[in-house]
């Protein structure tokens, strides 16, 4: 019956690889899930988890400083709401697509189940590119883009966030847009605001420290610990570098981190006041903090961290960036744990490559909910009007990442699939929207 079900959403979805291949691995954590609840497996539920609620692509013009035009692809995929409003990033990268944004609505559905806040799954983008445009270029942008979407979204419909290519800056300047057309200050419409307008503290630390909580957990759970541990994480945005600064604190040694030019190995551990001030305040390439840091660092021009050894790799930067070929690598080199920071970063050979070796395996959806549910903290302290300390928020995230471990790891030996974080889960997830979209009826 789950081929069934699969065969029909490749029928539905022609070309969407991403789409299929993160349906697919859902799917395949179901079998036992099918024999000991068959009430939850039946075809129409199946069918339904499958297909998005509702899926909008629109327009996006926007004029650049030189008086050009250009026109650029705005979606918004609300995929399930039984748990809750909608809930999910924007991606604004020139790789956006509709097969692109249906993956990530599709495991951010499972992910904010995980959570355990009451928050449903969307997501949405544009193949825009921040890169290299100016501030009064990616306001425009935002201002077009929100011009549409403010139609769809709101504080008890649908909450949009930040994801690649969307931080501080650009969630500025789309709430400034929506409350401008509203006329309402309706702080819960967006998350990842600034603290003095609504956000919340600890946001943009969330996703990369509630990895590294995660990460431990599963450590503690074979008697391990983090603390003086190598660590290369890939990427160098917001996840990559929180993730690095996460680790450093808890006693471990990142040594490498990479952007879409090569990759910088650090022997001595990451500097990581000098990394965000290069990559998330300069907006620079990773080959300028390999010169700002004199000798101490190694630039690798089109190199890989999976070639530097390590006990623990954490992929922050984007879809399939690990392949079988990079899991063998870290195998052959003696990793202990490879935890997903960004969304479905291992390729399904990579994940059996690590599985093979016994390698502890973290899928995204378990290791890097920390974002969401922050987000989710965000609106919980926006609808009582009130900011909590960062300190509060932080033990908030941290007693969620081990709630997450623990359902994860539990679950994973109540099927009997010890060990098994992929099948813990998708059958966790699973087990909590089915549930409910059972108990409301077919709609
Ligand atoms: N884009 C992040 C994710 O992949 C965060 C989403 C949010 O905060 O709504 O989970």
């Amino acid at each position: 019956m789950l081929e069934e079900i699969y065969a029909h959403v490749l029928r539905r979805n022609p070309g969407e690889r991403e789409f299929h291949q993160a349906v697919r691995e859902v799917l395949e954590s179901l079998p036992v899930v099918l024999e000991r609840r068959p009430e939850l497996c039946d075809g129409s539920l199946l069918d339904r988890l499958c297909e998005p609620e509702r899926q909008v692509i629109f327009r996006v013009p926007w004029t650049d400083d030189a008086g050009r035009v250009h026109v650029n692809r705005g979606f918004r995929v609300e995929f399930n709401s039984a748990l809750g409003p909608y809930k999910g990033g924007l991606r604004f990268h020139p790789t956006v697509n509709l097969d692109i944004v249906k993956f990530l609505a599709f495991e951010q559905t499972f992910k904010n189940a995980l959570t355990g806040m009451p928050i449903g799954g969307g997501k949405g983008g544009s193949d825009f590119d921040p890169k290299g445009r100016s501030d009064a270029e990616v306001m425009r942008f935002c201002q077009s883009f929100m011009t549409e979407l403010q139609r769809h979204i709101g504080e008890h419909t649908d909450v949009p966030a930040g994801d690649t290519g969307v931080g501080a800056r650009e969630i500025g300047y789309l709430f400034g847009q929506y409350r401008r057309i509203t006329n309402r200050f309706e702080a819960g419409v967006l998350t990842g605001k600034g603290v003095g307008w609504g956000g919340s503290h600890a946001r943009p630390e969330a996703t990369g420290y509630g990895l590294v909580v995660f990460t431990a957990e599963m450590l503690r759970a074979r008697d391990l610990e983090l603390d003086g541990m190598r660590v290369v994480v890939s990427g160098s945005g917001n996840v990559a570098i929180h993730a690095a600064e996460k680790a450093a604190a808890s006693g471990a040694t990142v040594v490498a981190c990479s952007d879409s030019g090569g990759c910088v190995v650090d022997e001595d551990g990451l500097d990581l006041d000098l990394l965000k001030q290069v990559k998330l305040k300069d907006r620079a390439r990773l080959s300028a903090y390999a010169e700002q840091r004199g000798g101490a660092a190694e630039y690798r021009e089109g190199g890989r961290v999976w070639d530097v050894a390590c006990d623990v790799a954490l992929p922050c930067a984007t879809q399939n960036e690990l392949d079988e070929d990079a899991a063998k690598t870290l195998v052959g080199n003696g990793v202990r744990v490879v935890a997903e920071g960004a969304n479905m970063p291992t390729t399904p050979d990579a994940v059996r490559a690590l599985r093979a070796a016994d390698v502890l395996f973290a899928p995204g959806k378990a290791a890097n909910a920390g974002g969401v549910a922050t987000s989710a903290l965000e609106m919980q302290q926006n609808a009582s009007r009130t900011l909590w300390t960062f300190e509060k928020t932080e033990d908030r995230l941290t007693e969620i990442m081990k709630h997450i471990h623990h359902t994860c790891h539990d679950t994973a030996e109540r099927y009997g699939r010890p060990g098994d974080y992929v099948a813990g889960a998708n059958i966790a997830g699973f087990e909590l929207v089915g549930e409910s979209m059972q108990a409301q009826g077919v709609i």
